[in-house]
């Protein structure tokens, strides 16, 4: 029987295809790959589950509506090159999507099956089909002939790159400004290669350039050029801002300035980016080999700022994070292979002080929490009790408890209106400014979110972006 001919009962009757992995024993001191992707067998046995809804609800669970319903069948019945050519039109990022997007809270928790048995695997799918495609030299995208307009976009991360891939199919001219010396934002900045293989990020970029977008890195707008300037005598007729949020925020606690004590940003950054872990590198972290490393946080960042702590060598690796586990914003995914790779968790306790000898941290002084009333977020307030210290003897600590907007684009540009939060003020129905011509989206206006919610934010605005080019807005 092929798959097409299989009924709804039988389709169901298939359980969910795991991910193959690395085993932890291997990959806790290495940087391959931990997820290994399905083979083309799996990737039909997962697909064929699909049950083809009539109004399929993933597709809206998408925030850059992936036509999940065209693209899963048509892998589930052997035709990968439609597959590819479907996923490659609708999104510019699929191999990354594909990887790190929060499925779980997006197109799969849509999916009707999650209730009874599970979702379709659709991450996975996507993952596995934009790789094979990248394989055989990737599907053709359409690029319209040149409108002539030109349009600036300030960072090159999701947001930006979406924004940009999507308004250069529209036949626009358009120019990346990056701050850093590579392309990606937080993909190649933040989350570690384990997670996310430079050479998927290269690739990606590679195709976004290839549509005709110029990139440009090392160029910080507010500093070389003002968006005031962009907009003025560079000659470019509208902005999209994705800058993100990549300030980090510190504890505020006595001892926070020893050696030993860092954000998580500058850690990933250093590591990720400029290969800190190599004994020649200009930048280099502290010598990881056999210390004890402390992760303040619970979130993706601390996870994949303890993960790679265990990568470089460190004996102990602790999250310590001041809610219960079930209260930490990672993906179960990180937190679970972080456990299977010797990471400890630690709930429900909260930092006091840095202890250091000469500059130079040794311990950490630790409170116990406890759970009060549920605070803005929903989540119950945690709350010291009292004459609960101790210590603990910590070599290295990383501070992951979120991160804010760098102020450089608002303090140098006029008519620009920003929260008090810092992220910048937009209508969330076309992603506009207060300034016109200029847009903004992803973690400069929601602070730090997701991948995809950036991407959604990207591709709204430069629809918008093209619509008001078009008319001569
Ligand atoms: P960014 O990715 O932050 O990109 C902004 C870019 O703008 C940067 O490259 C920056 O250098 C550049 N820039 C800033 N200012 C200027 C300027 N003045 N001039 C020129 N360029 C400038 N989300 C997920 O969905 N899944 C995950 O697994 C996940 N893991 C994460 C792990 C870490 C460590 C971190 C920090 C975040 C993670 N996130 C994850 C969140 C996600 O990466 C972000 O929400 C997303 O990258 C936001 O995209 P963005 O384009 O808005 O900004
Ligand atoms: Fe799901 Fe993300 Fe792919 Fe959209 S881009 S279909 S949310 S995995």
């Amino acid at each position: 029987m092929t798959t097409t001919e299989m009924s709804t009962k039988e389709r169901m009757a298939i359980p969910r295809q795991p991910m193959p992995e690395l085993a932890p024993e291997t990959r806790r001191r290495s940087f391959a790959e931990v997820n290994l992707g399905y083979d083309a067998e799996t990737a039909i046995r997962e697909a064929t589950r699909c049950i083809s809804c009539r109004r399929p609800p993933c597709v809206a669970g998408c925030p850059v509506g992936v036509r999940i319903d065209l693209f899963v069948p048509m892998i589930a019945a052997g035709d990968f090159a439609g597959a590819a050519q479907i996923v490659a039109d609708d999104n510019a990022l699929a191999a990354i999507c594909g990887r790190v997007c929060p499925q779980e809270a997006q197109c799969e928790g849509a999916c009707v099956l999650e209730r009874k048995h599970r979702s379709v695997a659709i991450g996975n799918l996507e993952r596995f089909i934009a790789d094979w495609d990248r394989e055989r030299g990737g599907s053709p995208v359409e690029v319209a002939p040149p409108t002539g307009h030109r349009v600036a976009v300030v960072g090159s991360g999701p947001a930006g790159l979406t924004c940009a891939a999507d308004l250069a199919r529209r036949g626009h001219d358009v120019t990346v400004f990056e701050a850093l010396h590579e392309p990606g934002g937080v993909l190649a900045y933040g989350i570690p290669q384990y997670r996310l293989p430079r050479n998927i990020i290269a690739a990606e970029v590679g195709r976004i350039r290839d549509m005709g977008v110029a990139l440009e890195t090392d160029a910080v707008i507010g500093m070389a050029d003002t968006i005031d300037e962009l907009l003025g005598d560079a000659g470019f007729e509208a902005v999209f801002i994705g800058s993100g949020a990549g300030a980090p925020r510190f504890i505020g606690i006595p001892g926070e300035d020893l050696v030993g004590v860092s954000s998580a940003n500058e850690f990933l950054t250093r590591v990720n980016l400029m290969k800190a872990y190599r004994p020649d590198a200009t930048t280099p972290v502290y010598d990881l080999e056999g210390a004890h490393v402390a992760v303040f946080g619970g979130g993706n960042t601390a996870m994949d700022s303890v993960r790679t702590a265990l990568r470089l060598g460190a004996d102990r690796a602790v999250i310590m994070y001041r809610r219960t586990v079930e209260d930490m914003p990672a993906r179960r995914e990180e937190v679970v292979h972080a456990e299977d790779e010797g990471v400890e968790i630690m709930p429900l306790v909260a930092p006091v002080e840095f202890l250091g000898e000469d500059g130079r941290l040794t311990r950490v002084k630790m409170i116990r929490m406890e759970q009060g009333e549920p605070d803005a977020s929903g989540r119950r307030r945690p709350t010291p009790i009292d004459s609960t210290e101790f210590v603990e003897e910590i070599d290295v600590a990383i501070v992951a408890i979120g991160n804010d907007p760098n102020p450089i684009l608002r303090r140098t540009t006029a008519d620009l209106a920003h929260t008090s939060r810092g992220t910048i003020e937009v209508d969330p129905a076309t992603g506009a400014t207060t300034k016109r011509g200029v847009y903004a989206g992803g973690d400069i206006v929601t602070g730090g979110a997701t991948v995809i919610l950036a991407m959604g934010a990207g591709r709204l605005a430069a629809r918008e972006m093209d619509a008001g080019l078009r008319h001569g807005e």
